[in-house]
């Protein structure tokens, strides 16, 4: 059961005046613009601050306003968005601004109800938007304030339930009910971004050290509580650099606009159980025009790990219905995910 909301006006108090001291300056914050805070939250799901600047400055270069993000040609958007991951939200933003855009005169909605249904808003950016920039009292919520909250509030249930959740959510609005919506909630985003860090909290340099349970009982530890997650698979692929017989160019293929790294180029890969095993695919594939294994790329996604060992098939064309010959000059014009984008740094640059 959710537990009424707590008198929460001294906590207000205390991280408005912590964050007008200590308040980082980011671009997004100097005028904070919709499509400015917009922009830097779908960034910043899964990506640090520090990480993430290059990428912002270079996109806002690029696309300074909802106008350019809705006109440009998804392949473009997605050039911009390589490095960051999470490609589907790329898709999402540049979704919702043509649906901005078009249908709703450009003009950005300004309530969380109102922002919650475009694609690829969710609750914590609905959010963070309606505070900052139109000053509603909703309370954001992403894993910095959950582990801020379950140290704070002393939670020792499982944060990934969604009951947990919601009373995380109970507080958070209360929070940004007393006033300063926009400025509390950057406050426990600073707070959980900087100082209530997951391993190792700063509680010395914390304005809620004097309330917090965590603290109080030594708890930091093992505070937020999360279920330990299941191994993740691994794969193994091969990508397959067809090279035609004068050279100079390798085939690509771009993947289908929709699903796990929609829209991106890519070699022509094949699934194999294991390393070991690549010889009979290739036998069929190319027979006598291998030359080798490349060294292996690995990686891993959210979801999986993969290893893939590149391979180089040189004068021959592949029996592939979709995908086209590119100058090697070219790739880099290309919008690749992580693995196959090092790949092809290796065929560019040696
Ligand atoms: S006192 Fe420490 S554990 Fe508690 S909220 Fe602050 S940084 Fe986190």
């Amino acid at each position: 059961m959710i537990a009424p909301p707590r008198d929460v006006t001294e906590e207000n108090r205390t991280l408005v005046t912590w964050y007008h001291r200590v308040k980082r300056d980011l671009p997004w914050r100097a005028e904070p613009l919709p499509y400015r805070v917009w922009i830097s939250e779908i960034m910043l799901q899964q990506t640090r601050v520090d990480q993430m600047l290059g990428y912002y400055e270079r996109f806002m270069n690029r696309f300074p306003d909802v106008v350019s993000l809705a006109a440009a040609p998804v392949d473009d958007v997605l050039k911009n968005w390589e490095g960051l991951g999470y490609y589907s939200r790329a898709r999402n933003l540049h979704q919702t601004a043509k649906h901005i855009v078009h249908q709703l005169g450009g003009r950005f909605p300004e309530t969380y109800a109102t922002l919650l249904p475009l694609k690829g808003i969710g609750p914590y950016t609905a959010a963070a938007i309606s505070s900052i920039c139109f000053g509603e009292q909703k309370g954001v919520v992403d894993g910095n304030v959950i582990r801020v909250a379950a140290r704070f509030l002393g939670i020792e249930k499982d944060v990934t339930k969604p009951d947990v959740k919601a009373e995380i959510q109970v507080w958070a609005d209360a929070l940004a009910g007393g006033g300063n919506p926009g400025d509390v909630n950057q406050a426990l985003m600073e707070l959980g971004a900087t100082v209530c860090t997951p391993r190792e909290p700063v509680c010395d340099r914390c304005p809620l050290k004097p309330g917090c349970i965590a603290r109080r009982n030594n708890m930091t530890g093992r505070l937020p509580f999360k279920p330990k997650k299941a191994k993740v698979p691994h794969k193994t692929e091969l990508a397959l650099l067809y090279f035609p017989k004068d050279g100079g160019s390798v085939w690509m293929e771009q993947r289908p606009p929709e699903g796990f790294l929609g829209g991106l180029w890519k070699f022509p890969t094949a699934a194999v159980e294991t390393r070991d095993a690549a010889g009979t695919i290739l036998e069929k594939l190319a027979p006598g025009r291998l030359s080798g294994l490349e060294p292996v790329v690995k990686h891993a996604y959210s979801h999986f790990k993969i290893s893939v060992y590149p391979v180089l098939l040189h004068g021959v064309t592949p029996a592939l219905e979709a995908g086209c010959w590119v100058p090697i000059a070219d790739l880099d014009t290309l919008a690749l995910d992580k693995v196959h984008r090092r790949i092809a740094d290796r065929l560019r640059h040696g």
